[in-house]
């Protein structure tokens, strides 16, 4: 199967039914200020370069983010962060993420997410991200030169351990998350955690364009080594 193919079969994926009867129930019903716009409502797919060292991973796609657009981390709030700081860091060609043909290109950076479809509460079931699990394992099986994780936010972070938990005997080790923390997988690869670019973490200063742009930096440097 090719990375196209998986893509395709990604977003035609309906196996998980409450998450099935959410993505569509909000495409339907949109909100206010996008009413004229044809939501995606199906699952999103992971975005940027194949080959590249560095993989970022977010939890889901955002109600009226992805879900709408049909690009991960494309035409919300939160997207307009972190493109900034991508940017800022020499990882993406523009500071913005608005629609899936605004010319977006991600340098030695691919983009995805742990569940491909929005939840409701941003709340997975445990259920739930077993199954999509499996669209994760070949989408890393595609990007063959990643040694970087950065996990954006707690609960990507932990879905990312859970992840690898299922594959590897490292249950009895602790991976906390916080901002710039950084673990050896047991496939070799680094897991960093990084504050989700959310705006309510930009609001209350518990990140910045600095703190994210000198961690993106960092990530790149580990990548190079
Ligand atoms: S979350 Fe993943 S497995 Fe579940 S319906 Fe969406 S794409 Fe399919």
């Amino acid at each position: 199967m090719t990375l196209t193919k998986l893509n395709n079969s990604i977003i035609k994926c309906k196996q998980c039914k409450r998450l099935v009867y959410f993505r569509e129930k909000i495409a339907k019903e949109k909100r206010r200020q996008y009413i004229k716009e044809k939501y995606w409502g199906k699952p999103i797919t992971g975005y940027g370069d194949v080959k590249a060292k560095l993989l970022m991973i977010g939890l889901a796609p955002a109600a009226h983010g992805g879900n709408r657009t049909g690009r991960v981390f494309t035409g919300d709030q939160s997207s307009d962060f972190l493109f900034k700081c991508l940017y800022e860091a020499g990882i993406s060609n523009q500071p913005s993420s608005i629609h899936k043909n605004d010319g977006l290109i991600l340098k030695n950076a691919y983009l995805t997410t742990a569940l491909k479809c929005v939840p409701p509460g941003d709340k997975p079931t445990p259920e739930e991200l077993k199954t999509c699990f499996y669209f994760f394992q070949q989408e890393i099986n595609y990007l063959k030169n990643v040694k970087i994780i950065l996990a954006l936010g707690k609960i990507a972070f932990d879905a990312c351990i859970n992840f690898y938990r299922q594959d590897y005997e490292i249950k009895n080790k602790n991976y906390i998350f916080s901002h710039g923390i950084t673990y050896e997988l047991p496939d070799g690869k680094t897991l960093v955690g990084c504050y989700h670019p959310s705006p309510r973490n930009v609001n209350t200063g518990r990140i910045d364009l600095n703190k994210m742009v000198n961690l993106f930096k960092k990530a790149i440097k580990i990548s190079k080594r």
